[in-house]
């Protein structure tokens, strides 16, 4: 349906036994955009994420994706319907090796031939050549940098929808984390629309067209990625000015 988001909440509670930690915030992600949510420690960004695949579901409000409600969906489900997520810290498979990661990522694809699966790994090595070219050393023995990538690769064996990346630039230096950022680009450049979640505010503007500012709970400032670049309470709270 022209008009619809691709990912639209509305109105979503999350909450912790009696800890509201996400009070009621509306956001929604088109085809084609980055669009990234910024905040900082506890804010609630990862308790958004984990809400939108259903993990932790919303305890009030609606996760809509294509138009449908996924509201309380088993996460298996809404990860079949193309919704994956990279968690923070990247929880790749220490004793597997990169392919075997990787091949992981296809594990919940259905009516998946062995031929596109090998495709789709190509792919992600077009994407990654560091990953073929560590594909049989196991994945704990890989740098933060390369886990990370491992992971996003591992994702888009999903063949995702939607990818919902958790803090990417967590822990890793600057060049890695431009690394991890051009990744992101060339992914969204291919089509894949994306929700990033970061505390790296420069980083995340300058990768988005949209963006979401989260503070306990609550969206108190949503615009254009550029236009929040140049925003003084943003500049103060997360790009560290004075
Ligand atoms: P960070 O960048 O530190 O990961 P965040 O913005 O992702 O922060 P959340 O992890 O979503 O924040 O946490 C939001 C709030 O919910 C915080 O007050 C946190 O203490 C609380 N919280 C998170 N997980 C739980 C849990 N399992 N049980 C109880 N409270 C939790």
């Amino acid at each position: 349906m022209a008009g619809t988001p691709l990912l639209e909440l509305k109105d979503l509670h999350v909450r912790y036994g009696v800890i509201e930690a996400v009070r009621g915030i509306h956001l929604s992600v088109n085809e084609g955009e980055v669009v990234t949510l910024i905040g900082g420690n506890g804010a609630g960004k990862t308790t958004t994420l984990r809400s939108i695949s259903m993990v932790h579901p919303p305890a009030q409000g609606q996760v809509l994706f294509k138009g449908e409600d996924i509201t309380g969906m088993k996460s298996h489900h809404v990860v079949a319907k193309g919704i994956v997520q990279v968690p923070e810290g990247r929880h790749i498979f220490p004793n597997m090796s990169v392919a075997e990661n990787l091949g992981m990522g296809a594990f919940q694809r259905t009516k998946t031939t062995k031929q596109e699966v090998s495709s789709d790994l190509d792919h992600v090595f077009e994407l990654f050549p560091i990953l073929q070219e560590r594909r049989k050393q196991l994945g704990g023995t890989l740098s933060g940098g390369e886990q990370q990538m491992l992971a996003i690769g591992r994702a888009l064996m999903a063949k995702p929808k939607l990818l919902m990346l958790d803090e990417p630039s967590m822990g890793l230096a600057p060049q890695v984390v431009e690394r991890v950022f051009a990744v992101i680009a060339e992914v969204n450049k291919e089509g894949i629309p994306v929700l990033l979640i970061e505390q790296n505010a420069q980083m995340a503007l300058g990768a988005a067209q949209r963006g979401y500012v989260i503070e306990t709970g609550e969206i108190v400032l949503e615009d254009d990625a550029k236009t929040l670049l140049g925003n003084d309470q943003v500049r103060k709270a997360y790009l560290g000015e004075e």
